[in-house]
């Protein structure tokens, strides 16, 4: 096996401290594998992209010393791709439109609630639009034991989610004719030959998704690795949404320290530099062997 990894950014702002944990953690992996760290700009979103701020990501990278071995992708110019996979879903039947507005589904959500089932969309479009137009389409997710997936994280251990009972039928391709996250990452992975995925544990609740769409377009699932996420002092995901400051380009070793820190990695018994590292080089050297030593990797 060659092995194959990525970053994904949103470009809604600039790297922040949250995001190089992500990068840190799939570079380092990639490194430790001897393979190849791609980058994909995930600028699909266009309400939530922020003008400049994909290349302000790629750049800040670039100074961190975390280089891509192609050049990146970026989604944006992938729209025909997700087309295609949304021609073959429907030919192959797993996809139906949609014609519930956000209120519809809201309440029928309330209702369930009040009676005490889980919350998932009830799949009132399924057997048809009842003369409703279609705003979105959405992949049918299977019943009964089929609906449940697992998977071992590399991180986190064993995972399970119930698709038809914790998610329900999910959307990929919006009201408002933009492509879904859940389609596009599936796509984009599997058309790289994505081999680790190595991101956010924010994410995790999409794996399950993420893997049944694999299925459905009858490509390999990756290993997943999920790192904790970093928290504020609220205990809220950092993100750029909640005020996350950029990182101090002047400084990389001590952001890629505290980044090294935060997954757990004894830089000191990892390196022959002891834990002061006076270049990128002699940092990542270090990180790389502590991340090998922290997740057993035979290298
Ligand atoms: N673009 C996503 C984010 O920034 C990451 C997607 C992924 O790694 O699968 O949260």
């Amino acid at each position: 096996m060659t092995y194959r990894g990525r970053f994904a950014p949103s470009p809604t702002g600039p790297l922040h401290f949250g995001s190089l944990v992500s990068a840190l953690a799939s570079w380092l992996d990639a490194r430790a594998h001897r393979g190849a760290w791609l980058l994909r700009v995930e600028d699909i979103d266009g309400p939530r992209t922020v003008p400049g701020s994909a290349q302000d990501i790629l750049a800040t990278l670039e100074r961190f010393g975390m280089r891509t071995d192609e050049p990146p992708v970026w989604q944006s110019t992938r729209m025909a791709r997700y087309s295609q996979a949304l021609e073959q879903l429907k030919a192959d039947g797993f996809v139906y439109p949609c014609g519930c507005t956000r209120k519809e589904i809201a309440d029928s959500l309330l209702h369930a609630h009040a009676r005490n089932t889980t919350l998932a969309y009830p799949g009132t479009c399924r057997n048809g639009l009842h003369g409703k137009p279609a705003r979105a389409w959405r992949l049918r997710v299977p019943d009964g034991d089929a609906a449940v997936i697992t998977f071992e994280d590399r991180w986190q251990g064993k995972q399970t989610q119930n698709l038809a009972t914790e998610v329900g039928d999910f959307v990929l391709r919006r009201a408002d004719d933009q492509w879904a996250y859940q389609l596009a990452v599936v796509v984009d992975d599997a058309d790289a030959g994505i081999t680790h995925i190595v991101r956010g544990a924010d994410l995790m609740d999409s794996t399950a998704r993420q893997i049944y769409l694999q299925q459905c377009l009858g490509v390999p699932t990756p290993r997943y690795l999920h790192v904790p996420v970093v928290t504020n002092e609220h205990g809220e995901k950092l993100s750029k949404q909640n005020g996350a400051t950029a990182l101090d380009c002047d400084k990389p070793l001590e952001a890629l320290n505290a980044a090294a820190t935060h997954l757990g990695l004894n830089l000191a018994d990892g390196g022959a530099s002891g834990s002061v590292h006076a270049t990128l080089d002699d940092f990542y050297a270090a990180a790389t062997a502590a991340w090998s030593k922290k997740m057993r990797l035979a290298v």
